[in-house]
C-alpha cells in the first residue's frame, strides 16, 4: 500500500517517504483515501492489541515489524462510572502501557516511520504525546528528538529521557518550543512525528471507534463525549466510525459532545459563533492542560466533524475540575485533571436538561493521574 499524504487544503499529493510534513500552501496533510474490506470477521481474534483491526490500518501486507513494537496498547475496558448510572460508561483509556491514550497514535505512527525506513522522529511535547512517542521510538530503534518548553518538569523530562530520547529544552512558550520542532524538521533532521501534523497518528486513534464498535456488540452509544485541543482523539475517533459507517457496519456514528476548558476555548468560540475555521485565542491559564492548545491546526476540521454528527462542543469551567476528580477517584478512577474537566462539563451539561440524549454515553479516561501529582 504506498499511501499519499494529500493537503486539506489545495489536495495536493506527497509521497510521505520525502519526510513532508505540511503542503507547501502551508496546509495540513491529512491521508489520501484508501479502500480496504473489514467486517467483524476481519477481527485478529488472537491480537490482544489495536493491532487485532490490522486490515483497517495502513500498512503493507508484507510489513509486520509492528509486531515488534506493539506493547499490548488498546482494548481498555468499557464499564459503567457508577451502578446508578448504567447509561454512563467510561473506557479506560489510561491503560496503556505509557498510560494516556496517546499511544494508540503513536503506535501506528512510530510503525509507520519503521515502515517508511526511518531512522529519527522529532516530536515537541511537554506531556503525554512526547513520552509516547519516545518510547514507542525507543522500542523501534528509532532515533527520538523530543523538544519541550523552559519549566517543563523534571519529572516529565526524566521519563521522556529514560526512554532514550534527546530531550531539547526550548526557551519560550509551548508554540515557540513546536516552532523550534517544526524548523528542525523542516531541515530534515528527522521524520516529524507530530501528534498535529501527521497524519498517521489519527489512524491509530481511529481504534477507539473499532473498540467500541467491537465490544459493544453493535450497540453503537448515542453519545460520545470527547475532550478538545488538538483533536488528536476526536479526529480519529470520528474517522473510525465514519469508515465502520461507509463499511455498512453501523447505521449512523453517535453525537460528539465535544469539551474544551473555558480558559482556553478557541473550537468552543468558532462553535458558538457557527464559524467555519477557528481563529487562536490566549490561554488565561486551566488545570485542564491537555486541551488547553490556543491555536489548533485542525481548528477546521474538529468544526466539520462535530457538526457532521449534530454534536456540540461545551466548556468545563475550572471551580469544577478539582471536584469532579475527587468524585472519579471516589468512584476508582484516578486521572488527569483533563479528563476531570471532561466529566465535570458533560455531567453539568447531562444533568441541566438531559439533552435529548437517551442512549448510552462513553467518556473517555485519557491520562492516568499518576502523571500530573
Ligand atoms: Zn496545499
Amino acid at each position: 500500500m504506498s499511501i499519499k499524504y494529500i493537503c486539506s487544503e489545495c489536495s495536493k499529493k506527497y509521497d510521505p517517504k520525502t519526510l513532508v510534513f505540511r503542503c507547501e500552501c502551508g496546509g495540513v496533510l491529512d491521508l489520501e483515501h484508501f479502500d480496504f474490506e473489514f467486517s467483524k470477521d476481519d477481527i485478529l481474534s488472537n491480537e490482544w492489541s489495536l493491532f487485532r483491526y490490522l486490515k483497517a490500518l495502513p500498512f503493507t501486507k508484507e510489513f509486520n515489524q509492528w509486531k515488534e513494537i506493539s506493547m499490548g496498547e488498546g482494548l481498555t475496558p468499557i464499564v459503567p462510572l457508577d451502578k446508578d448510572m448504567p447509561d454512563i460508561l467510561v473506557k479506560v483509556d489510561y491503560l496503556m502501557p505509557t498510560l494516556s491514550f496517546k499511544d494508540r497514535g503513536a503506535v501506528v505512527l512510530i510503525s509507520k516511520a519503521k515502515e517508511l525506513g526511518v531512522k529519527k522522529v522529532i516530536q515537541d511535547s511537554s506531556g503525554n504525546a512526547g513520552n509516547s512517542i519516545a518510547a514507542y521510538a525507543s522500542r523501534a530503534g528509532i532515533e527520538c528528538d523530543i523538544y519541550v518548553p523552559e519549566g517543563t518538569s523534571a519529572k516529565k523530562i526524566k521519563q521522556i529521557s529514560c526512554h532514550g530520547a534527546n530531550v531539547h529544552i526550548v526557551k519560550g512558550s509551548r508554540e515557540d518550543t513546536a516552532h523550534e520542532a517544526l524548523m528542525a524538521a523542516e531541515r530534515g533532521e528527522g521524520f516529524y512525528a507530530s501528534h498535529v501534523y501527521n497524519p498517521f497518528f489519527y489512524q491509530g486513534t481511529k481504534t477507539y471507534a473499532y473498540e467500541i464498535y467491537e465490544q459493544l456488540d453493535l450497540n453503537i452509544p448515542e453519545a460520545l463525549v470527547i475532550p478538545v485541543g488538538n483533536g488528536t482523539l476526536l479526529l480519529g475517533c470520528y474517522y473510525g466510525f465514519k469508515e465502520l459507517l461507509n463499511l455498512g457496519l453501523i447505521d449512523k456514528i453517535p453525537k460528539i459532545i465535544a469539551i474544551q476548558a473555558s480558559g482556553c476555548a478557541p473550537i468552543y468560540e468558532a462553535f458558538k459563533a457557527n464559524k467555519r475555521f477557528v481563529e487562536a485565542v490566549i490561554n488565561t491559564g486551566t488545570l485542564a492542560e491537555g486541551i488547553a492548545i490556543a491555536k489548533p491546526m485542525r481548528g477546521k476540521q474538529i468544526l466539520e466533524a462535530v457538526r457532521a454528527t449534530s454534536g456540540v462542543i461545551i466548556t468545563a469551567s475550572e471551580d469544577k475540575i478539582v471536584a469532579a476528580r475527587e468524585y472519579l477517584a471516589q468512584k476508582g478512577f484516578y486521572v488527569e485533571p483533563t479528563t476531570a474537566a471532561t466529566f465535570a462539563a458533560f455531567l453539568n451539561y447531562y444533568k441541566e436538561k438531559n439533552h435529548g440524549i437517551k442512549g448510552k454515553v462513553i467518556i473517555p479516561l485519557c491520562g492516568a493521574g499518576l502523571k500530573k501529582d
